[in-house]
């Protein structure tokens, strides 16, 4: 089946609100198995929007519309779909009842213009609003459907999952699985180059790569009658995919991060952990401490940002710093064999690097950073080059270093071997 977005506002166009009602309903829609080939916005005009609504009901089975159904002049979808639809509008009872009450609860004065919003397109299936007054709609005639849905997201967002997706499931039968593949230490066009053959030949399940920070995410999706019959579908590609980058993979749990499994590692093999960073500036720490239950693991965090905390706190030798600059593969290495020798934690980790704008040179160009990890004894450190802004440098740091101590625990403790 096909689906179009419609969002309509004129905050939207200007620029004024970012449309991220299209990205979640977008995405809502792949997850359930809808083709979606056309979004659109389109600001407060009653012939724009129908002039839009009609080109996205001639090539589309449902329409999905979000916003303009509030009280004023200017929120005119309701009236649009209904005039498009040819649906008289007549008030509903329990819209109306229920937008009082939203007002008596709260003690508020209700306006005329509210009462406008329990005007709904004659013979329309009224979705109740839990978070505002504006009930959603679901229009049908001659096989085709509009859904209109209120604007702001805390209205929206609640109404689609309770009501549009049961709504959407029963007219597409069977259901859609995904199972998701997460690779870390990988760049995304080496992810797709291994698996492109797998995409070029796919038809069910389908195999698309996701880029994330620091990481790539294959989610494989297949349709079928049950649940059981997908999961069959999807397993053979994921043992597939398993094959192809074995121990990259971190997970295929949905809500694992990469944080988390990092800190399963350390659990698993009862390590402890110390961190010291220069240019992340306790991001790395930050990451792990956000995972419930790392306290087991977690010892200490240091940030020694100047030299002299280099040397000081850890012991990275002056001569060092003089030779190599704080910047170094030495120092790196440094960093984590004396975080070791101080918070005696089995396993340490530091990050120095160069995140810029400013400080960069030919020979230390904005974005060399340096990773050190150190696992009881054993220190690899590693150098990288990432590109982009302050913040999105720090942010790979982030995420290569977990990708290293991954890496180093797993090389520490069995004969895993990596294609990366
Ligand atoms: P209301 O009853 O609040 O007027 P509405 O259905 O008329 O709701 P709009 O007036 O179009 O919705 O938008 C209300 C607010 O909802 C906007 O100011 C904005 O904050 C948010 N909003 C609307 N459309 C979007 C969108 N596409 N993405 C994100 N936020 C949106």
């Amino acid at each position: 089946m096909v689906v179009e977005l419609v969002c309509v506002g004129t905050e939207i166009l200007l620029g004024n609100i970012v449309n991220t009602n299209a990205a979640y309903l977008a995405e809502q829609c792949a997850g359930l198995g809808l083709s979606c080939y056309y979004q659109s916005v389109v600001g407060d005009n009653a012939e724009r929007l129908k002039g839009t609504l009609a080109t996205a009901l001639g090539r589309a089975d449902i329409v999905i519309l979000s916003g303009g159904l509030g009280p004023t002049t200017d929120d005119l979808t309701k009236e649009t779909a209904a005039a498009v639809m040819e649906m008289p509008l007549v008030m509903d009872e329990h819209s109306l009842e229920r937008i009082e009450e939203f007002f008596r609860t709260r003690h508020l004065e209700m306006t005329d213009n509210n009462k406008k919003q329990a005007l709904v397109p004659q013979g329309a299936i009224v979705l109740d609003n839990a978070n505002g007054t504006a009930p959603g709609l679901i229009l049908e005639k001659g096989g085709k459907r509009i859904i209109l849905l209120p604007g702001p997201p805390n209205e929206l967002c609640p109404m689609f999952e309770n009501s549009v997706r049961p709504y959407l499931e029963k007219l597409e039968p069977g259901i859609i699985y995904s199972k998701t593949v997460k690779i870390c230490g990988m760049g995304e066009s080496k992810v797709a180059t291994l698996v492109q053959d797998l995409i070029d030949s796919q038809t069910n399940p389908t195999v698309a790569p996701y880029a994330k920070m620091g990481e790539v995410h294959l989610r494989v999706t297949a349709r079928a009658q049950d649940e059981k019959e997908a999961k069959q579908l999807v397993k053979p590609m994921v043992k597939e995919l398993k094959n192809r980058f074995g121990a990259d993979i971190y997970t295929t749990e949905e809500n694992v991060t990469l944080e988390r499994a990092v800190v399963d590692l350390l659990l698993a093999n009862e390590l402890t952990v110390s961190t010291i960073e220069s240019c992340t500036g306790g991001m790395l720490a930050a990451r792990l401490i956000n995972i419930p239950g790392v306290s087991e693991v977690f010892k200490s965090g240091y940030i020694t940002y100047s030299n002299k905390a280099k040397r000081k706190v850890v012991g990275v030798k002056k001569s060092s710093l003089h030779k190599y600059g704080a910047v170094s593969e030495q120092v790196a290495r440094e960093m984590a064999t004396g975080s070791a020798m101080v918070t005696k934690a089995d396993v340490t980790v530091s990050v120095t690097g160069i995140a810029g704008p400013d400080g960069g040179s030919t020979e230390k160009p904005v974005g060399l950073v340096y990773i050190g990890c150190c696992v009881k004894g054993k220190t690899t450190v590693r150098e990288y080059h990432f590109t982009g802004s302050r913040a999105k440098i720090r942010e790979s740091s982030v995420s290569a270093a977990l990708t290293l101590m991954r890496r180093c625990i797993l090389e520490y403790y069995s004969e895993t071997t990596f294609r990366s």
